[in-house]
């Protein structure tokens, strides 16, 4: 409990001190910080994104207030290896703010960002802005010698809240004429991740305290785990992305049947065989539903949202663990704001 209590500290911290657009810290790679030099004046702000969950955030706070918003990552594809494609040079030309998650998820998008954006471009690492490095967390995915921490701070619903701070701060100085809009739609957003935090909270009361383990394909769990005081057992795939070793198979079957872990969870953006295979062998239960970064229905659809993935993601575990997910379920998913983003498909 102390430690969960700890990283939101820092997070509120930071928010205030460090992440504001007149905090003028760097995120300690040099370079890209959410800083603002200058309002954009005489037409709408241009945005550009990269993973849905994050342009879900910045479109409900941005809403109908003019600014242009290109979300870069094609839902549904591997972000941890996602390269640009060329035409994503001449939309970087024309941003006026990038905003990623940084915690070294997207260099590449992030090179091209630095290579193309004009010089008063705003490029905005949320996920680095909002969290200390000494709170990034490394695991077996994410192994510390590969540089790389695990950077899915957006699974936890605080951690997205301080996300939509900070896009509604750089926001209201690119363009200050809409800054009570982009107040009042944080508000309505706000409002959602809390009610989500708390009914999660509520829902992971009802799981049986030994059940509550995470045992899943794509590692993308490890701050939500902290803030919920869940246990990951451990994720499946490798840090290359490869297939699991037969060694790292037979260690996983070891420690779930230690722990007696109930389910095990797979995606779909990275389908894998070796699940099936250790779900039989264990006799733990194989729910191959996840949905990563891919928003559930269409763009225009009220769970087409990052409350609604987090929202399905949830009930799924909630529910395979022995769980009830009513409070997840009876969840109110329609926001008065529009979500005017282009996605990539
Ligand atoms: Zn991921």
């Amino acid at each position: 409990m102390r430690r969960i209590l700890g990283i939101f500290c820092a997070v509120s911290a930071i928010g205030v001190v460090g992440c504001t657009s007149n905090g003028g810290e760097t995120d300690g790679l040099g370079e890209a910080t959410c800083d603002v030099t200058a309002p954009v004046e005489g037409r709408d702000v241009r945005i550009v994104t990269t993973v849905a969950p994050i342009t879900s955030l910045v479109a409900q706070v941005v809403g109908d207030a003019g600014p242009v918003i290109v979300g870069l990552v094609p839902e549904g594809t591997n972000s941890h290896t996602f390269e640009p494609p060329p035409s994503a040079a001449a939309v970087m030309e024309g941003a006026d703010v990038v905003f990623m998650n940084g915690l070294v998820l997207e260099e590449p998008t992030k090179d091209l960002a630095r290579s193309n954006a004009g010089a008063d471009a705003v490029l905005c690492e949320l996920g680095t802005a909002i969290l200390p490095e000494g709170e990034w967390i490394y695991d077996f995915s994410f192994p510390k010698e590969g540089g790389k921490p695990n950077p899915h701070l957006w699974t936890n619903p605080p951690m997205a809240r301080a996300y939509a701070e900070i896009v509604r701060d750089v926001m209201s100085d690119l363009d200050p004429s809409n800054a009570s809009v982009y107040e009042r739609n944080f508000g309505f957003l706000a409002e959602q991740i809390d009610a989500l935090d708390t009914a999660m909270a509520s829902a992971t009361a009802t799981i049986p305290a030994d059940a509550r383990l995470l045992l899943t394909y794509h590692d993308a769990y490890a701050y939500f785990a902290v803030h919920y005081d869940w246990t990951v057992v451990g994720a499946i795939q490798p840090s290359s992305f490869d297939e699991p070793t037969p060694k790292d198979v037979s260690d996983l079957i070891e420690q779930i049947r230690e722990r007696r872990v109930p389910a095990i969870f797979g995606s779909e953006v990275f389908p894998s065989p070796v699940l099936e295979q250790i779900g039989a062998e264990t006799g733990s239960r194989y729910i191959d539903v996840l949905r990563d970064d891919d928003l559930p229905g269409e763009s225009g659809d009220a769970d087409h949202s990052w409350q609604g993935l987090m929202r399905f993601n949830f009930i799924t575990m909630v529910e395979a663990l022995g769980g009830d997910a009513t409070t997840l379920r009876e969840l109110k998913m329609s926001s008065p704001v529009v979500d005017r983003a282009e996605y990539s498909r």
